[in-house]
């Protein structure tokens, strides 16, 4: 038996490697999806069999019971509550870790003849202090996001030195722990409240507004803490499943850091103060003043006589669940022998990718969708560009003005179209919580309205032209 469920859970891991791989694109992310699952069935079934269960009610009861909620959240959360649903489900990996292994610590100290080997209580220490600082930072950043706890920058006096103190005193605590196991029981209920309390000092800085960045954060830390377990329960499947979701997890942050240019520091540490507060509509050094507007119909006719058009979404689009309405607008255009293209930033939106599986869902082709670098060379030949709830992502201050909160943040060049027509319902801010130069540009026309609405009316009377 042990040599088939060794082979299932290499064969496990194969899918798991191969999930990972076709999640890469938008074309294959379905199969990879499927591909991954089946994984985790198989794992799932070879462990039941493994572990001479003897009783399978209650495994039956938590499946049953797991997978109705599963299905139902994954029926109900919307695309924009999807950080805070993630959130949520890291919390959990991250406690049934250090649950796991606090299990283990009690199943070697109460079984004659097990003796603790040093690899063994190492892992447990670390796998309950990664789980529980996930469990409660997932919980904490989830009621961020939901607005159950305040989204501000919560600082707390010696914030810095006392998180310094606490992590030391766990691995001080740890280091005693491993040096003689089987009496220091009292200590490992004592690492874990230090770590529990600890999850909760670490998130409650940062600014909701970057909780999307600390949510990819944790979720690299469930996978670390399901990999140490892994390791405990020495399960080599459990240790490739939590390594993969521990690199993907801090990939996916350095990817948004990245397309924020912001450090990781400086978002742990609590940086853009009260961004993403919304309403602030602080403005920047780039022009100010009145802005230009059209309606429907004249928009519709400047698409009319365009012959290249590139249109960029945002979170607005999201919100809006304009997907369907924009592809009914490129139908149209293209029906009129103009060339329609999507220009996608890597941090439109509230997650990375949300503007690539929202355009997919209405069933827009994906060789239309083009990453920033591929297409930002572009915008100088466009005739028009269309902005749809996007803000942040074609703000020009990221490039002109020193003083911006986002200068330095790579955008969307664009104001270097011929036009640019940017939908949304007002002069309301985006994310980052300042105003946007691109609006008071020459070349820029607002056509307000919500992006759903808007684009249908704007199609409609595209069509009778
Ligand atoms: P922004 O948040 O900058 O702007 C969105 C705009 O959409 C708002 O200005 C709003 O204006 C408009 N809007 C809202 N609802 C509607 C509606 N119903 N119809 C039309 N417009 C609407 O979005 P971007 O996508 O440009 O930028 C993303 C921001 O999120 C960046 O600052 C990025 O750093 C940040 N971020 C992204 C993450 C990611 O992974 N993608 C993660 C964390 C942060 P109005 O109210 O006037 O309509």
């Amino acid at each position: 038996m042990e040599i088939i469920s060794y082979l299932v859970y290499l064969v496990a891991s194969i899918l798991f490697i191969f999930g990972m791989k076709k999640l890469g694109s938008p074309k294959t992310a379905r199969q990879g999806n499927f591909l991954s699952a089946l994984g985790m069935f198989l794992a799932i079934v070879i462990t039941l069999f493994d572990q001479h269960v003897l009783t399978y009610e209650y495994i039956i009861l938590g499946l049953v019971v797991g997978s109705a909620i599963g299905a139902l959240l994954a029926i109900k959360v919307s695309m924009t509550g999807m950080p805070q649903m993630v959130g949520l489900l890291n919390g959990f990996g991250g406690g049934a870790s250090a649950l796991v292994a606090l299990a283990e610590f009690y199943n070697i100290l109460n079984h004659q003849g097990r003796v603790f080997e040093l690899s063994t209580s190492i892992t447990i220490i670390l796998s309950i202090l990664i789980g529980a600082v996930t469990f409660t930072g997932s919980f904490i950043a989830f009621g961020k996001l939901q607005g159950f706890v305040t989204g501000k920058v919560v600082k707390y006096p010696m914030q810095n030195p006392l998180n310094v103190i606490l992590f030391i005193a766990v691995i001080a605590l740890g280091v005693v722990v491993v040096l003689d196991p089987n009496n220091t029981i009292n200590y490992v209920y004592i690492i874990l409240g230090i770590s529990l309390l600890l999850g909760v000092l670490l998130v409650l800085p940062i600014g909701g507004a970057d909780m999307p960045v600390a949510i990819s954060l944790l979720n690299s830390y469930s996978g670390l803490a399901a990999s140490m377990t892994g390791f405990v329960l020495k399960n080599n499947m459990l240790i490739i499943a939590g390594a993969l979701v521990g690199a993907s997890g801090i990939i996916l942050t350095i990817i948004m850091c990245k397309g924020m240019n912001r450090s990781l520091m400086n978002v742990v540490l609590g940086g853009w103060a009260d961004a993403g507060s919304g309403g602030d509509s602080s403005t920047g050094a780039g022009p100010q003043g009145d802005v230009k507007s059209v309606d429907a119909e004249e928009a519709a006719m400047i698409f009319d006589s365009a012959q290249s058009v590139i249109i960029v979404p945002g979170y607005g689009m999201a919100v809006a669940q304009a997907q369907h309405a924009i592809r009914d607008l490129m139908n149209v255009l293209e029906k009129k022998n103009i060339n329609v293209r999507f220009a996608i930033h890597p941090v439109a939106g509230r997650m990375p990718g949300h503007m690539n599986v929202l355009l997919a869902e209405a069933q827009v082709p994906y060789d239309k969708l083009y990453a920033l670098e591929d297409i930002n060379d572009d915008f100088n030949n466009t005739d028009v560009v269309l902005v749809i709830g996007a803000n942040d992502v074609v703000n020009p201050a990221a490039r002109n003005d020193k003083n911006s909160p986002i200068y330095g943040m790579p955008i969307l060049n664009v104001d270097y179209a011929k036009t640019v027509i940017i939908n949304k319902r007002s002069m309301n801010v985006g994310y980052a919580g300042i105003q946007n130069e691109l609006f008071f540009y020459p070349n820029s026309l607002m056509y307000f309205g919500d992006a759903k609405e808007a684009i249908a009316k704007l199609t409609n009377e595209l069509k009778e032209l």
